[in-house]
């Protein structure tokens, strides 16, 4: 009998890591990080709860580090079967579990110089086992019925989440037959960029589901665009500088989309843009290099002109040239790393910028608690960057809207889209009022059987 437990994201939201033992193989949905406090996470991330080198295979989601940040750890701890990843998945893996490694690295070292390093700031793996990881993976592109093994197909169908994300239909034929379908995380109609979410249609055996806004509702990405053109407008007007934390992955290329749009559309002046990171410069150039799985709009608009590339857009990759545009006056709008404030070249730029009240703060992704990110956005008086304190005066915005999460009624949406009976369902990936709440959602659209599994626990399907 099928047998399937969860190593992560069970109960929370990062960690996603789920266990199938069927048609004799050990096979894992994902291996990703556990992200938070170092001090809490590492050991959770560094202590594996099975042999690495008794997996057959992974079958990953997308390439977010919380669902793929533990690959190279598995490879290091003797894991060498294949990765099956969508071809876009595979090529983003590469720069972000390389990224991930090196950062790593580089801050182990850092402590190291200080006298502050300890058992949990170990690098977890290497740039050379994240290199590694990358020689496992294999490209299964969306929509094609792919053998895994025998008794076993593998299908992957467009999530709509991020470049190349997937959900996972699953097909058992040992014995009886048996469809398991894992959501991976679920995109929104309407995003730029990537194609609109197709759930897997028809009757389904056991149903893996995300929740992370089960509870939640978002703006609209086109409410988005318009205040995102107003606030550049009026910041512009003044002289400012427009400064936007977001994440390398993601939200960058759909910034860069939206301000493409805007100026297309006259609604934002000539004032230079920058890319400040190094990843989201590695990241944008991955997808240059997948228009394949591009919404027909935008793969309509990348015949013609091209999608991340305009006169007003600068990618920035030197610390060298990071540096110059903090002596560089005018108004610009800077994008950097990281998405909450936490590290990266934005801190340079808010270091620079908070206290000139020409200028905006706009923040355009969720704050979590106990980030800089989310004590600038609440307005205190005094904030900390680099161990000196700063008074903002610089003016702050957030802009919801851009999440490449569904909300609850997109949630909803895709559970009915998959249409067939749901015998049993297992919720993961959201705080425990989000797991609550989408496990109401499935009670109400019939699934039959709703469970919230605990971490480590299993369950025979
Ligand atoms: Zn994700």
């Amino acid at each position: 009998m099928p047998r399937l437990t969860f190593w992560g994201a069970a109960g929370q939201v990062t960690g996603s890591m789920h266990l199938i033992e069927a048609a004799g193989a050990r096979i894992l949905l994902d291996g990703g990080l556990f992200q938070g406090h170092r001090a809490e996470t590492h050991e959770l991330n560094a202590r594996l709860a099975f042999d690495a080198r008794r997996v057959d295979a992974v079958i990953l989601s997308h390439a977010h580090i919380d669902h793929a940040g533990r690959l190279p750890l598995l490879v290091a701890q003797g894991f060498h079967g294949p990765i099956y990843a969508t071809p876009a998945t595979r090529d983003l893996s590469a720069v972000m579990l390389a990224d991930a490694a090196f950062i790593q690295e580089k801050d182990h070292e850092f402590l190291v110089r200080r006298g502050k390093a300890g058992p949990e700031s170990e690098p977890l793996y290497t740039v050379a086992d994240a290199a590694a990881t990358q020689e496992l993976m294999l490209g299964v592109p969306y929509r094609r019925l792919f053998h895994v093994r025998k008794h076993l197909t593998l299908e992957f169908v467009d999530a709509g989440h991020i470049l190349g994300s997937a959900s996972i239909d699953l097909r058992l034929t040992e014995g009886s037959n048996h469809r398991l379908v894992f959501s991976g995380d679920i995109g929104r109609a309407g995003l730029p960029i990537v194609r609109d979410p197709e759930p897997p249609a028809g009757p389904i055996d056991t149903l893996i589901v995300e929740s992370t806004y089960a509870n939640r509702d978002h703006g609209s990405v086109a409410g988005a665009e318009e205040r995102l053109g107003e606030a550049i407008r009026r910041t512009a007007a003044r002289g400012g500088k427009v400064l936007i934390p977001a994440f390398a992955l993601g939200r960058a290329q759909e910034l860069v989309y939206a301000l493409h749009q805007l100026h297309r559309a006259g609604k934002i002046p000539e004032i230079p843009i920058y890319i400040d990171s190094p990843l989201a410069v590695d990241v944008t150039t991955v997808f240059r290099l997948h228009p394949e799985v591009f919404d027909n709009r935008e793969q309509l608009i990348a015949n013609g002109v091209k999608l991340f590339d305009f006169p007003l857009v600068r990618y920035i990759s030197t610390v060298d040239d990071s540096k110059a545009l903090n002596t560089r006056h005018g108004p610009a709008v800077i994008i950097a790393a990281s998405g909450m404030v936490e590290s990266g070249r934005i801190l340079h730029h808010l270091a620079n910028g908070i206290e000139d009240p020409r200028n905006l703060v706009l923040f355009v992704g969720f704050q979590a608690e106990h980030t800089l990110g989310r004590r600038i956005q609440e307005g205190r008086e005094i904030i900390r960057i680099f161990g000196h304190d700063y008074h903002p005066r610089a003016e702050i915005e957030t802009i919801d809207g851009y999440s490449a999460h569904a909300d609850r009624h997109e949630l909803r949406a895709w559970v009915r889209g998959l249409g067939g009976p749901i015998r049993r369902a297992f919720v993961v990936h959201g705080e425990p009022p989000a797991l609550d709440a989408m496990a109401t959602i499935l009670k109400e659209e019939g699934v039959r059987e709703v469970v919230i599994p605990k971490h480590g626990e299993s369950f025979d399907l």
